[in-house]
């Protein structure tokens, strides 16, 4: 077999076959396929796109091409979560606890933060003491015992895709469906829960722009799930303002604890709960409706709150925090941002907001950036609020008050006004199953 012949067959619209994208795969982990071979397969996949049956069959090598996590002891209760990544995002600080105490199994492993969007492995940091790496063993018997563990990527899961990725970024082929979707399956296959909702972002702080992309990405990536025997759905929720009130590490921290403690309700409370009947209907095999009065009960009776305390307490960190957020240290600049404007808030460009949080500190440019917990930002005020000029939209916090002109001037931008109230829609937009 000659990649050659692969990359022409792709180039004029054939569907490959398994023999062949396991020659590619291969290729591609032991280094024997040239990076220029890889790329120029990936532009044809780019410009051609792939059969479902295709896809599947490549993320499946894909995942297969590191570890498999075993979770087959937790007998069909193993549930994850995957986000396509967004501003604001903390939903895993708060849907893990509500399904771990329904009797589900959350074997998590989550990033961290890279360019204007966060990483909930960062946020868990912010928590002094909480351990984000450990052994596979500990991990398990973690999960065992409580339910529920939460660790930073480790391991060799989908090298494939490392190599793929890192060359897809620099090649202009991210923004492939049936390569997001591999992508980001072939990791939760190898992850190997058996349940998985996926949260598929939509709008100006997405990856995914248009409701019908999204979609059609959830769609692929459902697919995929299906055809190599997991339970798999994805809520498309909006992106078109940042999720909740935080941007920033401990700032996101405070919010979701606020949340399980019942006291803040809104677009963050409703978001997770949709998540996590989702996930305990996969599970369980029940319907979306019953599974949703469970997780609202979960939260709502304060069983969430106390598995989250119980996490948080076993995986090292110091729980004196989760009952008293007052302890989280403060930035020492916090800087109120005022509307400069009459007018309805008609949207906040959440790409914008997670900018300017990362040049406040709270997020990394490059890789290996240090970041700090305790910088981003607090809005206080939401799309279809009605301001006057002067009033208070949000408060910047940084360590560094150099910094605070370039992220304003990002802030300002982020907020648009209109003379009439913008139509409201509720932050899940769909469901596809
Ligand atoms: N996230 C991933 O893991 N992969 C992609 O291709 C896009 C987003």
């Amino acid at each position: 077999m000659r990649m050659y012949d692969i990359i022409s067959k792709k180039r004029d619209g054939s569907e490959l076959s398994r023999e062949e994208l396991q020659y590619f795969i291969d290729g591609v982990v032991s280094g024997d396929v040239p990076d220029y071979e890889t790329t120029a397969l990936l532009m044809a996949i780019y410009l051609r796109g792939m059969t479902d049956a295709e896809c599947a069959v490549l993320t499946e090598l894909m995942a297969h091409s590191g570890d498999m996590v075993d979770l087959s002891a937790f007998a069909g209760k193993s549930a994850d979560k995957h986000s396509t990544g967004g501003v604001g995002d903390k939903t895993t600080l708060i849907v893990a606890p509500i399904v771990a105490s329904l009797g589900l199994k959350v074997a998590k492993m989550s990033g961290r933060g890279l360019g204007h969007t966060g990483g909930t492995v960062d946020k868990l940091e912010s928590i002094p003491g909480y351990r984000t790496s450990m052994s596979s063993e500990e991990f398990l018997a973690q999960v065992r015992d409580i339910g529920i563990a939460v660790v930073g990527q480790s391991g060799n899961l989908a090298p494939a895709d490392k190599k793929l990725y890192a060359l897809r970024d620099v090649t202009a082929t991210v923004s492939s469906i049936p390569l997001i979707a591999s992508s980001i399956m072939s990791k939760k296959l190898a992850a190997g829960a058996e349940n998985i909702v996926l949260d598929v972002k939509v709008g100006s702080g997405a990856f995914m722009k248009e409701l019908d992309d999204a979609k059609a990405l959830a769609k692929a990536m459902v697919d995929i799930g299906s055809s190599c025997g997991r339970n798999v759905s994805a809520l498309i929720t909006s992106m078109e303002a940042p999720l909740g009130y935080a941007v920033g590490n401990s700032l996101e921290v405070i919010e979701a604890i606020s949340v399980l403690r019942g006291e803040t309700r809104g677009p963050l409370r409703e978001v997770s709960l949709a998540l996590a009947a989702e996930m305990v209907s996969l599970a369980e095999n029940i319907p979306s409706d019953e599974a949703y009065v469970r997780v609202e009960n979960s939260l709502d009776s304060g069983a969430a709150f106390e598995k989250f305390r119980e996490w948080i307490s076993y995986q090292g960190g110091d729980v004196s925090y989760v009952d008293n957020t007052a302890l989280f240290p403060e930035a020492k600049f916090a800087h109120d941002v005022n509307s400069s404007t009459n007018g309805y808030v008609s949207a906040i460009d959440a790409e914008k907001i997670g900018r300017a949080s990362m040049i406040l500190g709270a997020g990394r440019v490059k890789k290996d950036d240090i970041i700090d917990l305790s910088a981003g930002i607090v809005l206080s005020a939401s799309v279809g609020d009605k301001v006057l000029r002067g009033r208070w939209l949000c408060t910047l916090y940084t360590n560094d008050p150099a910094k605070l002109p370039e992220a304003q001037r990002l802030v300002l931008e982020a907020f648009s006004f209109s003379e009439e109230a913008p139509d409201i829609h509720g932050f899940v937009r769909d469901i596809v199953k």
